[in-house]
């Protein structure tokens, strides 16, 4: 779009007139540019709109009226947000209240959350001694195209001012905050019409609900870095983390504008999770595991997808196209996983060992002795095979482990055969999940090098499980998405040995101007 509110507002019929030939022409243009691009706007829908397949989660269905509801906030004009009124600021004013309100609300109601536009603040404000100031000038005339001068008129519209960490002193450690006062100005042109610098925003997304994402904010990129990795990996409550800041920085954000700096860095790290794709999908060993996650009250499942340097969260249902969407093209690696139906549909994969001696312990601990027997006996056998595999890594014996025990394995298929129409139901399940799965289970005999264990997902999972029982899950789609996206920012950040909220400073920025976003932090070369 050429032309906002502010734009059309100044041009009528006289300033038309007054126009020489080639300037009416260029403003032609634009006109019919953006009458055009209107057209489409008014013809989208969920189903038609140029969202990017990989902006669809692999669960997500297509959205019914809801959604197309949500899709009219993309005409709003993106200087809605910059109007003077929202923050009470402009160039002459005194530093602005630290407490803004929040431009959405989770809850999906139209009423934005918090102060309304014009009416008078509550609470506390805090006044900030301005360290940084920034001018943001419009490069080019909205009506005619035409390049603006330097020396051409202009003054201040509005401004906002930004806290943010400043870059550390050479030699020192801690942090230093930094107030940032933006200026925007109208500048004139030589053809009558005034343009504005406007600070970039993302357009509405329907997914995103009403994460908005742009530069006009109270929260600079490197401390809203701060703020997610004081969220998600130090499990900090919003309301904490309030504390925290007013405590130690004498700081007072209130926990809306905290829940908002969340989940726009969610939004901003959307970009992110094709390359985090992209690099599971090449690793040659994969671990998945699941646990429950609610989110408001709807019962849906946290995936980890673990290789060694790189880790993917995803929230959604518990079923094979989850999965199988989420590796998109297909996975040719070796997949571990626990014994869960969803994963037999990849031939190449590993069964986690631990879980099924903690199977054969149930039977070994049954007060039906027969069943005892079979448990124990076993376990027994997998136990030794399981010592054999860890001898083998370091002294693999010449004939293989298959064939020097042969017999235990023998004696393991002959016991699960004879008891796969057992009346006893765990002694008949376990037996049958051992049959089912049979190579699976024994690969590791034949390649001892393989993994036994599917730890590492299990183990990437344990800090996300105490967050459940913190936060009791998410509250909303876009709450979850933001959240998956975050915890696998930070998982990947942390096994490539990079600060976490130091990256998520860079992608913030990056995304809140509609730069192209910072790569992953690379994979560490093994020395
Ligand atoms: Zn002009």
């Amino acid at each position: 779009m050429h032309l906002r509110k502010h734009d059309l507002l100044q041009m009528d019929d006289e300033w038309l007139k007054k126009l020489p030939a080639e300037l009416l022409l260029e403003v032609s243009k634009r006109l019919l540019h953006d009458v055009k691009e209107l057209q489409d706007r008014l013809n989208q829908s969920p189903t038609n709109s140029s969202r990017p397949p990989t902006s669809r989660a692999p669960w997500e269905k297509p959205r019914d009226a809801a959604g197309e509801a949500s899709d009219v906030r993309v005409e709003n004009p993106p200087e809605a947000a910059a109007e003077p009124a929202t923050e009470g600021a402009d160039s002459t004013a005194e530093p602005v209240k630290a407490k803004v309100s929040p431009s959405s609300s989770p809850k999906g109601s139209s009423k934005p959350r918090g102060k309304q536009p014009g009416s008078p603040g509550h609470g506390r404000t805090q006044k900030l001694a301005i360290t940084d100031t920034c001018e943001h000038r419009p490069e080019r005339c909205a009506a005619c195209g035409e390049a603006l001068a330097a020396d051409a008129w202009s003054q201040a519209y509005t401004a906002r001012d930004e806290i943010d960490i400043a870059a550390p002193l050479e030699g020192r450690i801690g942090l230093m905050f930094s107030v940032t006062r933006h200026t925007l100005r109208e500048v004139g042109c030589t053809c009558g019409h005034i343009s504005r610098a406007l600070p970039w925003r993302a357009a509405a997304d329907a997914q995103w609900e009403q994460v908005e994402l742009g530069e006009w904010r109270l929260v600079g990129p490197r401390l809203a870095g701060i703020i997610v990795f004081l969220a998600l990996r130090l499990r900090l409550s919003r309301a904490r983390l309030r504390e925290l800041l007013m405590e130690m920085f004498d700081l007072t954000l209130s926990t809306g504008v905290i829940d908002e700096t969340i989940r726009e860095a969610g939004r901003a790290s959307l970009p992110l999770e094709d390359t985090l794709v992209a690099d599971i999908v090449q690793a040659a060993q994969l671990h998945v595991d699941e646990t429950s996650w609610p989110e408001s009250g709807v019962l849906l499942w946290l995936w980890a997808l673990v290789t060694t340097h790189t880790v993917l969260f995803l929230i959604g249902p518990r079923s094979r196209e989850m999965l199988e969407n989420a590796l998109q093209d297909g996975y040719l690696g070796i997949l571990i996983s626990d014994g869960y139906g969803v994963y037999r549909a990849w031939e190449n994969r590993l069964r986690c060992w631990p879980h099924l001696l903690r199977k054969l312990r149930g039977l070994a601990e049954s007060s039906d002795g027969r069943v005892s027997g079979v448990g124990q006996e076993m376990e027994a056998i997998l136990k030794t095979l399981m010592a054999a595999i860890y001898a083998a890594r370091i002294e693999p014996p010449p004939e293989g482990l298959p064939v020097r025990y042969a017999a235990d394995i023998a004696r393991m298929q002959k016991l699960c055969e004879a008891h796969q129409m057992d009346d006893h139901p765990a002694l008949r399940s376990v037996v049958r999940e051992f049959l089912y799965d049979w190579k699976v289970i024994l690969r590791p005999l034949a390649e001892p090098h393989l993994p036994l264990s599917n730890n590492a997902a299990e183990q990437a999972l344990r800090h996300w499980v105490i967050s459940r029982t913190i936060s009791h899950g998410t509250r909303s789609e876009a709450g979850s998405r933001a959240f998956a996206l975050l915890a696998s920012v930070i998982e990947t950040c942390r096994r490539r040995g990079v600060s976490v909220w130091r990256y998520l400073g860079t992608v913030i920025r990056a995304a809140r101007t509609g730069l192209q976003l910072p790569a992953l932090p690379a994979i560490p070369t093994t020395a």
